[in-house]
This record gives structure tokens, C-alpha cells and sequence, in this order.
């Protein structure tokens, strides 16, 4: 199996949610994300063990040693709860880091090990191939939640609309297909009694429990969306 097309969207994300980090001074850290009850220093940390815990799916790829990505969920909200409380600097410095082992990770992962199957936090079984977009898919969002002037808008076209296929992947292997269509200009997806008509950034957005209701328009009732992850 060769490298997914998933890497090239991974090393840029990682590199605008860096910049995003940038932009925030240390009391800019301390103030809330866009994600409830989380910190702008919570979300830094959160991504940084993130790295740590795919990191853990690589390893099991490349040794056939069942490493999960977390020990519990205790363990990921602890590890999450203690990086947070670190000095300013040392988050910046975290992240950095973790960044960086990811992505010596992937670099060392032998192309027969990309369809080595892992299992998720979620409990869902997949090819290591699907490493890279977990990642990508965390950087690109969070960069957002950061609430550092970058946004949805920011994100490129193709990471959108893969974050939509995977949104609504999600819901159709849960049997949670609310009955909707998401209209963009350039592509429809699904179908059902009601269309919900937007951007790209936009719907992606609203879809993964970001946006705003009002910046997508529907004909019909706008029903409540499912939980992506
Ligand atoms: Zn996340």
C-alpha cells in the first residue's frame, strides 16, 4: 500500500495550527476556546497528547504489538488535564515536540504497515492509512477552536469536504442519518426531506458542531445534528 494523500493535508495542517498557536499570547491562552468548557490551553493540550495517542497507532502498525491509543479515557483527560496546567511556554514547547514525533512516526513506517489494522478511541477498526487524516482532521479543527483569526474559511476544499464525507460517514455507520441534504456550490451530500444550503466551510462547520446555525439556511425544519466524535 502506498503513503495516503492524507499526508500533504497533514503537514499543512500542522502547520497552521502552529501559527494559530502563535498568534496567542500566554494570557490569550488562558482565556476560553471555541469548544464549551475548554481553554484555548486545554485545546493545545489536548492536541499535543493526541499526537502522542496516533503516535501509539503507528507503533502498533509497525511492530503488530497492540499499542491503544489511550490506556482509558481517565488517562487521556488526565494527561490532557496535567499539559494544560504547564507554563505558557512549555505548552508551546509540547506541542512543538509532539508534532514532530508524529511526524518522524510516519516517516518510519515501513508501506506494508499502512494496512496494518489499529482500533481508534472510538472502538472502530481501520488501516494505519487512516493515521495521517485522524491527525489532519484534529490539527485543521482545532486550529479553528484556537479562535485565532484562523477559521472553517481557512481550511482548503479538499479537507473540508473530507470532513464532511467523514461527519456523515460517521452518522450513516451509527444509523444516525438525520434526514437532511448538505447543499454546497460545488457538491450535494445525501438526501432527505430537508436541504440545508451553504458553504463549504460553512456546512462543514455546522456539521462537525462548530458553526453557526444562521450562516446555513434550510427549506424546511433544521433539524438537531448528531455528535461527530
Ligand atoms: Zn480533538
Amino acid at each position: 500500500m502506498t503513503a495516503p494523500p492524507t499526508l500533504a493535508w497533514r503537514e499543512k495542517g500542522e502547520g497552521v495550527f502552529a501559527a494559530a498557536l502563535g498568534l496567542l499570547s500566554d494570557q490569550d491562552l488562558d482565556r476560553p476556546s471555541l469548544l464549551p468548557g475548554w481553554s484555548r490551553r486545554t485545546v493545545a493540550a489536548h492536541v499535543a497528547r493526541n499526537a502522542d495517542a496516533l503516535i501509539n497507532l503507528l507503533t502498533w502498525a509497525r511492530t503488530g504489538h497492540e499499542t491503544p491509543m489511550y490506556a482509558t479515557p481517565q488517562a487521556r483527560d488526565s494527561a490532557i488535564a496535567d499539559t494544560a496546567a504547564l507554563p505558557a511556554a512549555e505548552i508551546r514547547a509540547d506541542c512543538r515536540a509532539a508534532a514532530q514525533r508524529f511526524t518522524v512516526a510516519l516517516r518510519e513506517l515501513p508501506a506494508a504497515a499502512w494496512s496494518t489494522e489499529v482500533r481508534t478511541a472510538q472502538g472502530r477498526i481501520v488501516p494505519a492509512a487512516k493515521v495521517p487524516w485522524m491527525r489532519c482532521r484534529e490539527v485543521w479543527v482545532h486550529a479553528a477552536d484556537l479562535d485565532a483569526a484562523i477559521g472553517f474559511r481557512d481550511i482548503p476544499d479538499d479537507v473540508l469536504a473530507a470532513l464532511v464525507d467523514d461527519v456523515t460517514g460517521t452518522w450513516h455507520r451509527r444509523s444516525q442519518n438525520p434526514a437532511l441534504a448538505l447543499a454546497t456550490p460545488g457538491r450535494t451530500w445525501g438526501s432527505g426531506a430537508v436541504t440545508v444550503t451553504g458553504t463549504l466551510p460553512d456546512i462543514a462547520a455546522w456539521i462537525t458542531g462548530r458553526g453557526d446555525a444562521d450562516r446555513v439556511s434550510a427549506d424546511g425544519f433544521l433539524p438537531s445534528i448528531p455528535p461527530w466524535l
